[in-house]
């Protein structure tokens, strides 16, 4: 069957039971379940479970039993490769599944939820069981009476709080390597995008992850996901998500057990180009793609362009060809590049920062308006507004939305001033065909990735993590092992 055909009918297969799963059993939360609103058409979906803070209690007990019996910890590494590498068989398995379940709960377009989620998925859980086993301790190179052994630990019980732009592919980016060096987990998704994160949930079970390894509470953020926060008993907690939670839940960490927190915080990013770029015409189309793709809630969005102002009218012109190519339309159907805004509160604030633009003086290029309004769903047009000034709203702060601010430059100086003029420092992009001044700005921009000559797309080898106050710690490579392992030395006499 077609792969169109597929999703039309999975589009209206059940969804995944409003649970918890604590304990590898699927148990309702204590509070009221909450409705799970569909961006598509703004219907409720199902209901999710609400867990109270007693349940993140005993889920977080259990994980730490597991964690204590060696269930998992304690198995060779062989043989949690081969539970990670089921689970990522499965993932690719029950892909279209995944993908149309997670569409239909927070609205990227299909084509893109494909790709950057099942597809990512099981490459995640594929790449950590294969580095499983090649990672080593060391032998410290000390005095000849002593022995000093560098062990690497797991750290035990792993609390992930994660979002709704990329459930799976930022859950795997938490729960692959967490998992891989042998900890327990309890997983929080986003209220707005739990239910593929249940399903993948369900089929770790099924690969064979002993039941209380990886634990996961529903719920709203500010009741089960800051009881989670304030657990006595998690001893690292990773978070994507937007800088007030991210400090919220540094200050939940101060006042219980100085959890170590490695958030990744969402950023303002950068989209630079010069007039000496190698192609123009592509660095416009890829402008757009880097703002306008799942309705701009992407945290390395390229959500602010710089542009030379000799070429600013022209590269407008193409910017505005490439984006009235890319209009929303339903997530379900495979031709379409603009998916939903997650939520009508998401779509209200898009709005917001729209017309507080305006009202600044900004210049709107494109757009501007909610759209579709006939489906019931949130869908916005993607929007440009130029002449956007570094003391703006739309230039300091990130809307997570298909929003992009245009600003000029006319020095490479001024380029790097005003890439470097927010409080963020997640990405980048610097479009030049001056190998000299590609290094240079490489160098001179703060932020977690620069992309060169292209924008976003980077794969799971290397890491992914911002600077500033787009937060600390990585995802993605061998270095995201780091979070997830401790050290300890041993200091043997001989
Ligand atoms: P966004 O603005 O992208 O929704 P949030 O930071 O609000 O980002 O949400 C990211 C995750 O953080 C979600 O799982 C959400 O439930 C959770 N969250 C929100 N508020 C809190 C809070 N006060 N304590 C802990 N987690 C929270």
């Amino acid at each position: 069957m077609a792969t169109q055909t597929l999703i039309d009918h999975l589009a209206v297969a059940p969804v995944a039971a409003g649970r918890l799963l604590i304990g590898g059993d699927w148990v309702d939360g204590q509070d009221a379940p909450l409705p799970v609103l569909s961006p598509i058409n703004g219907r409720q979906l199902t209901t999710l479970a609400s867990a109270s803070a007693a349940d993140v209690d005993r889920a977080v007990a259990t994980a730490r039993a597991a964690f204590d019996d060696g269930r998992w910890s304690r198995q060779p590494p062989a043989a949690r490769k081969a539970v990670l590498h089921r689970l990522a068989d499965l993932i690719q398995t029950h892909a279209l599944e995944l993908a149309v379940l997670g569409v239909r709960d927070n609205g990227t377009e299909i084509s893109m939820a494909l790709r950057a989620e099942p597809g990512s998925a099981a490459g995640t859980f594929r790449y950590y069981a294969e580095a499983l086993d090649k990672v080593y301790g060391e032998i410290a190179p000390t005095a000849p009476d002593v022995l000093g052994l560098i062990h690497r630990e797991p750290v035990g019980v792993v609390a992930a709080i994660v979002p709704w732009n990329f459930p799976l592919m930022i859950g795997a980016w938490k729960l692959a390597p967490a998992l891989a060096m042998g900890n327990s987990v309890v997983l929080k998704p986003a209220e707005t995008a739990s239910l593929s994160l249940l399903r993948l949930a369900e089929l770790a079970l099924e690969a064979g992850l002993p039941p209380g390894v990886l634990n996961v509470v529903t719920g709203p953020g500010h009741v089960t996901g800051q009881a989670l926060g304030l657990s006595m008993d998690a001893d690292v907690l990773v978070f994507t998500g937007s800088g007030a939670t991210g400090r919220r839940l540094l200050d939940y960490s101060a006042r219980s057990n100085l959890k170590r927190c490695y958030l990744e915080l969402g950023g303002k990013s950068p989209n630079i180009v010069f007039a000496d770029a190698p192609d123009l015409a592509a660095a416009a189309k890829a402008a757009a793609t880097a703002i306008f793709r799942n309705a701009g809630q992407v945290c390395v969005a390229g959500s602010r362009l710089l542009v030379d102002r000799a070429v600013q009218d022209d590269f407008l012109a193409a910017l505005a060809q490439a984006t009235q190519k890319m209009t929303p339309g339903n997530p379900l159907d495979l031709s379409t590049q603009i998916g939903a805004v997650n939520s009508e509160p998401q779509l209200d604030r898009n709005l917001g920062f729209i017309a507080d633009a305006q009202a600044e003086g900004g210049r709107l290029v494109l757009g501007g308006h909610r759209a579709l309004v006939e489906t019931g769903g949130w869908y916005l047009e993607p929007t440009i507004i130029a002449d956007v000034a570094p003391h703006h709203r739309l230039f300091q702060h990130e809307v997570f939305g298909p929003v992009l601010s245009v600003t000029p430059f006319e020095t490479e100086a001024e380029a790097i001033g005003l890439a470097n003029a927010t409080d963020y420092g997640l990405a980048a992009g610097v479009w030049t065909g001056n190998l000299s001044r590609a290094h240079r700005m490489v160098r001179a921009i703060r932020a977690g990735v620069v992309h060169v000559n292209t924008y976003g797309g980077a794969d799971g080898t290397v890491p992914l993590g911002g600077v500033r106050q787009s937060g600390n710690g990585h995802d993605k490579s061998l270095h995201a092992l780091d979070k997830y392992t401790d050290l300890k030395t041993a200091w043997i006499q001989i």
